[in-house]
C-alpha cells in the first residue's frame, strides 16, 4: 500500500485524492523534526519531505541541509534531512490540508551572493498573504551563510513559493 502511494503521487491524481482522503489518516511513514529552540514537533510525511525537496525554489542546493522556520516559536534552524529518523506513526488529523511556504533570503553582507531558502509549514487554508504577514516575526539569529554572515529577510520582491503537503 505504501509503495503504491509513493509511485502514484506524481502521476495519478485519483490516487492522490485517495491518499489525502483516507490513507493519511491511518498511518504512514513520518519524519518528526524537532525545533531545537522550543522542542516543537513538526510531523512531516515522507512524501511531503520529498515534495518540498523537489519543488523548492533553490532545487540545486544541498537537500540535506534545509532551513525550517518553526511554526510555534518562529525561529529558524538548519535541519539535516539525511539524519532524520523515519517512524511508522499515526498522523494527526491536522496534517491533512497543510501547506508549506518558502521565501528566499540573503545575508547581511550585500556583496555576498549567497541565498538561503527558508521553509515553514502552516495549517490548512493558510494563504500566501498570511505567510508574508508573519515574516517580521521570524527569528533568523544564528542562521549563517557559508562565509558566516547572518541571513536576513531584506531581499526586495523576494521569490516565494507556496504548495500543498
Ligand atoms: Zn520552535
Ligand atoms: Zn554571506
Amino acid at each position: 500500500m505504501y509503495g503504491c502511494a509513493e509511485i502514484c503521487l506524481d502521476k495519478a491524481k485519483p490516487c492522490m485524492d485517495f491518499l489525502r482522503g483516507g490513507l493519511l489518516k491511518m498511518a504512514t511513514f513520518v519524519y518528526e523534526i524537532r525545533c531545537p529552540h522550543c522542542d516543537w514537533p513538526i510531523s512531516l510525511p515522507q512524501t511531503s519531505l520529498v515534495r518540498i525537496i523537489q519543488d523548492r525554489i533553490m532545487s540545486d542546493t544541498d537537500e540535506r541541509l534545509l532551513v525550517f522556520v518553526c511554526q510555534e516559536c518562529m525561529s529558524a534552524f538548519r535541519c539535516e534531512t539525511h539524519k532524520l529518523a523515519l517512524t511508522d506513526a499515526p498522523l494527526q488529523n491536522q496534517v491533512a490540508g497543510r501547506i508549506w511556504f518558502s521565501i528566499l533570503a540573503q545575508c547581511d553582507d550585500s556583496n555576498c551572493p549567497f541565498r538561503e531558502e527558508l521553509i515553514t509549514i502552516r495549517g490548512p487554508g493558510t494563504t500566501i498573504e498570511q505567510c508574508i504577514a508573519q515574516l517580521p516575526q521570524w527569528k533568523l539569529d544564528g542562521v549563517l551563510c557559508d562565509d558566516e554572515h547572518q541571513i536576513v529577510l531584506t531581499l526586495p520582491e523576494s521569490r516565494t513559493h507556496i504548495g500543498p503537503l
